[in-house]
């Protein structure tokens, strides 16, 4: 057997589960392990069985690699394994280390005891990628603490502590060490207790009587079904089974509604998130690399973005220092600083002490000579070339020659910046998104020159600072903000057709998206788009006047009070968008200029005009080698610009659309349609088909298939 050790200690047999790196439950060794559960129940001299885990963890559930493969008759899943233990007549222990997750924690829910170390986490995610805990998971968990915190947890799909766990009776016993002695104490004990044999109940100080009332408040607080709550839906209806009806056909009804969610568009595009995030730090064409050490940081430029990134760097213990020469925007970084930390006490997410040494990591200075031993320096000064140029010139003459330069630029050349140096292999584009301490996006642009070691150390220090990167090349706007710029054109030229940008903003949040492309300009600042055309006068074409006049009444967006709709501090904390009539007469006096007709537009062009503007410069993107794969794009759109994940990004959803009907609508709306959406559209193709022959799982070179 190579998933599973077995040992007998008199008449106890301890079943180890093996399968490195972290013992997921996965087709191969379950086909083990129901044998071996079997067996442990047939023998007369066992009395009792313990699973542990191998290499000081328990698993960590389901095999992903078996998504991909369909299960035939022979096929043992967790799901036999849990049904082995079920009918067997011996006492079961479950010994959790580190963690037990899916269904690792349902085969310990399965279980008479659960026993675990202090520090472990169980958990049911299975939510996250659109479907439900589907071994007895939504059966057992209601009935061991009670529906109400059973949905709490399954919904949210979150890790639970120990202190918790013990305090909700989801483990009977948590040891500081010598786990499996605490497990082979309790299997002596003997017994059965069966959560199955339990009798469902709501919760704590909840009577029956309100299940109609517990089920309805959840069924309110999760996303609608369309839009993102499909799995959530699901669930709730599995625990209310667990309420209603036996144990047997509560198990029958989760694995019907397993089974819908397993096939439906919503997981499978959550699913295609998952794979595609573990795809991003394959880099077909990059030599392997060690990378560096970050040990200490610069950031040049105090302002929202340098202070945001400041933070992030000092949360992941990595002391900073940050140069700027306005002592009002150093004064304004000093208090967001300390309010940020300060904001984590209150929170009770950090002691006092542990806040003001965290403020300590974040040094202010005008003294560049502070950046000579840092082993990266991230510059977030005005978005122009000149400015970051004198930047750069100077940083390369103080920084240690294997100190690696980095650029916020949202749009600007990175090998123009390396050009200032006389290190253009350790120039790269370190793209953070605002506020960069919350947001989960890091897009690492590399130069023409940057080395493959820079990139390595890039990959690494996005790890550390807890960010998921994406790699681009060196191109205007790289990837997240070439597309937004079609994006916020198509916007444009639809407002100067007629409709307003509140009927395009709800149409862009019906989609999913936080909110629609007017509210995100207003939010980040009408300006930023402003000055970035300024630097590019050939792009400034595309885009509506409005955007000029705007910015010549100071409507800069949140801010200042006004931007593409107005805001009032009394409504909304000043962050909800009351639509404005001045501007809606803007975009009808620059249409009329532009001899644009207004027209009737249905929502459903609306929608299209938004996405396809995404999706037709998403194939530009993939045709000239700006971003590696489909899955990298939609997972900067997710994660950077709020794009629904539940959709799985934007180029996912053109998929599901269909290709040749993107394409067909494109060339209507008179764009210049991508080359390779266009010959995708004419072989009945998709992008995911663009993964390489040579792996089914994307690894390796890219060929556009
Ligand atoms: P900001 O205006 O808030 O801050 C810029 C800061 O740089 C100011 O405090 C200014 O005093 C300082 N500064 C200017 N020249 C300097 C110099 N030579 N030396 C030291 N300090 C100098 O701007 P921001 O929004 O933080 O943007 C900074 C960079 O980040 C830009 O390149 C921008 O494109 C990029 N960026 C912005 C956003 C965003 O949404 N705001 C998002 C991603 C990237």
């Amino acid at each position: 057997m190579s998933y599973i050790k077995t040992e007998d200690r008199g008449d106890i047999r301890i079943i180890t589960l093996d399968n490195p790196p972290v013992n997921s439950l996965s087709y191969a060794l379950s086909g083990e392990l129901v044998p071996v559960v079997e067996a442990a129940s047939a023998d007369p001299k066992i009395k009792a069985v313990i699973f542990i885990g191998a290499g000081g963890q328990f698993s960590a559930g389901a095999d992903i690699n078996d998504f991909g493969t369909k299960p035939t008759a022979q096929t043992k899943t967790i799901r036999d394994v849990i049904a082995a233990v079920e009918k067997s007549e011996k006492t079961f222990v479950a010994a959790i280390e580190k963690m037990a997750f899916g269904g690792g924690f349902e085969l310990a829910l399965a279980s008479d005891y659960r026993v675990a170390l202090v520090d472990a986490k169980i958990g049911l995610p299975e939510i996250k990628i659109g479907l439900l805990p589907g071994a007895g998971g939504t059966q057992r968990l209601p009935r061991l603490i009670g529906a109400q915190d059973a949905l709490d947890i399954m919904l949210k799909g979150r890790n639970v502590k120990m202190d918790e766990a013990k305090e909700k009776g989801i483990v009977d016993e948590v040891v500081t060490s010598n786990l499996l002695e605490a497990a082979i104490e309790l299997a002596n004990k003997g017994g059965k207790r069966r959560v199955s044999h339990k009798k469902p109940w709501l919760g704590k100080g909840l009577v029956d009587k309100a299940l109609p009332f517990v089920v309805s408040q959840a069924h309110k607080l999760v996303p609608p079904e369309d839009n993102g709550g499909f799995a959530a839906h699901k669930l709730i209806d599995a625990v209310e089974a667990s309420m209603e009806l036996p144990f047997e056909f509560g198990l029958a009804r989760e694995g019907r509604l397993f089974m819908e969610l397993a096939l439906s568009a919503p997981s499978a595009a959550l699913r295609h998130v998952f794979f595609a995030e573990r795809e991003l730090s394959k880099i077909p064409d990059l030599p392997a690399a060690k990378p560096l050490d970050v040990k200490k940081a610069g950031v040049i430029g105090a302002g929202t973005m340098g202070t945001g990134i400041a933070i992030t760097f000092a949360q992941a213990g990595i002391p900073v220092h940050v140069i700027d020469s306005n002592e009002a925007a150093v004064d304004r970084a000093k208090q967001t600083v300390m309010g940020m930390f300060m904001y984590q006490v209150q929170k009770g997410r950090m002691t006092q002490e542990e806040a003001w040494k965290l403020g300590q990591a974040v040094q202010f200075t005008d003294d560049y000579n502070e950046l000579a031993d840092a082993d990266v320096v991230v510059e977030a000064v005005f978005e122009n070339m000149d400015v970051k140029k004198e930047v750069f010139t100077k940083l390369d003459t103080i920084v240690k020659p294997e100190g690696i330069l980095a650029s916020n630029t949202s749009t600007l050349d990175i090998d123009e910046m390396a050009s200032a140096t006389k290190r253009p292999d350790k120039v790269i584009g370190l793209h953070f998104f605002v506020p960069a301490n919350i947001m989960p996006l890091l897009e690492i642009v590399r130069g023409k020159d940057t080395s493959p070691e820079t990139i390595a150390t890039a990959f690494k220090l996005a790890k550390t600072l807890r960010k998921t990167a994406v790699l681009a090349r060196n191109a205007f706007g790289f990837i997240g903000n070439r597309m937004i710029f079609d994006y916020s054109a198509a916007a444009g030229a639809l407002a100067e057709e007629g409709v307003s940008p509140a009927r395009i903003d709800a149409v862009a949040k019906k989609f999913g998206f936080p909110m629609g492309p007017f509210a995100m300009s207003d939010l980040s600042g009408v300006d930023v788009g402003w000055r970035i055309l300024k630097e590019r006068p050939d792009m400034a074409k595309s885009r509506s006047n409005v955007l000029n006049r705007l910015v010549e009444m100071n409507r800069l967006g949140q801010k200042t009070g006004a931007g593409y709709f107005t805001y009032d501090k009394n409504v909304g904390k000043g962050r909800e968008p009351i639509p404005d009539p001045v501007v809606e007469a803007l975009f009808a006096e620059e249409g009329k200029k532009a001899g644009i007709k207004p027209r009737e537009v249905s929502d459903s062009e609306i929608l299209e005009r938004l996405l396809y503007a995404l999706i037709n410069r998403g194939a530009y993107l993939l045709e000239e080698g700006v971003a590696i794969r489909p899955g990298d794009i939609d997972i900067v759109y997710i994660y950077g610009y709020g794009f629904p994940p539940h959709r799985g990004g934007p180029m996912w959803y053109a998929d599901e659309v269909g290709l040749k009907n993107v394409y067909d609508k494109v060339v209507a709306f008179g764009w210049q349609p991508a080359p390779l959406l266009k010959k995708l559209a004419e072989s009945n193709g998709k992008f995911a088909d663009l993964v390489t022959a040579k792996s089914p799982k994307g690894q390796g070179e890219l060929t556009h298939a």
